[in-house]
């Protein structure tokens, strides 16, 4: 897989009144902080992002996401792939000031010089397109529950249900 066609930075004076495409794939290790919430580093992200200006003169980055990767299945701790796909909205501006200036619509994405990242802004999208616990299809954790215990496994792991998780973390908030 090269990723070539994606550069590190895009300069933001010109993409904008150029109205730029740039699409491509990226590798895992180019998203660093992506890459430790993953199992491993098997997996493809391709991206396609276009800069445009709109009519109020917003420096506005729109296009899609597409990721292949590993996730660690939060029942048996076992790596499971999944597929994120995210739509991308973001006006870039300067600072926080103009960030709450923009419409409700647009996300802000800060750049304060003329060197936008583009690695860093799809990583921080990923990240936030990816589920905060993922399982496997209900029975294909079956091999490593044999391998946990026999009887009981099932009924212990079902009972962490993720709101049971989010119940004992608003418990654990309350009595702090
Ligand atoms: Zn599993």
């Amino acid at each position: 897989m090269s990723d070539s066609s994606i550069p590190a930075y895009a300069d933001t004076r010109k993409i904008f009144l150029q109205e730029a495409n740039i699409s491509g794939n990226l590798d895992l290790d180019r998203l660093p902080r992506f890459r430790k919430t993953l199992a491993n580093d098997q997996g493809s992200v391709s991206l396609e992002l276009k800069f445009t200006l709109s009519d109020a003169k917003e420096r506005l980055i729109s296009g899609s996401l597409r990721a292949k990767v590993n996730v660690f299945c939060q029942r048996c701790l076992k790596p499971l792939a999944i597929a994120l796909a995210d739509d991308i909205k973001l006006a870039l501006v300067r600072d926080e000031e103009a960030a709450q200036r923009l419409d409700a619509e647009l996300d802000p994405w800060i750049c304060e010089d003329h060197k936008l990242d583009l690695a860093e802004l799809v990583e921080e999208q990923l990240i936030l397109c990816t589920p905060i616990v993922s399982y496997h299809e209900s029975g294909d954790c079956i091999s490593q529950k044999d391998y946990v215990a026999g009887e009981d496994a099932t009924e212990s792991v079902t009972s962490e249900s993720p709101f049971a998780v989010l119940r004992s973390l608003k418990d654990s908030d309350a009595s702090n």
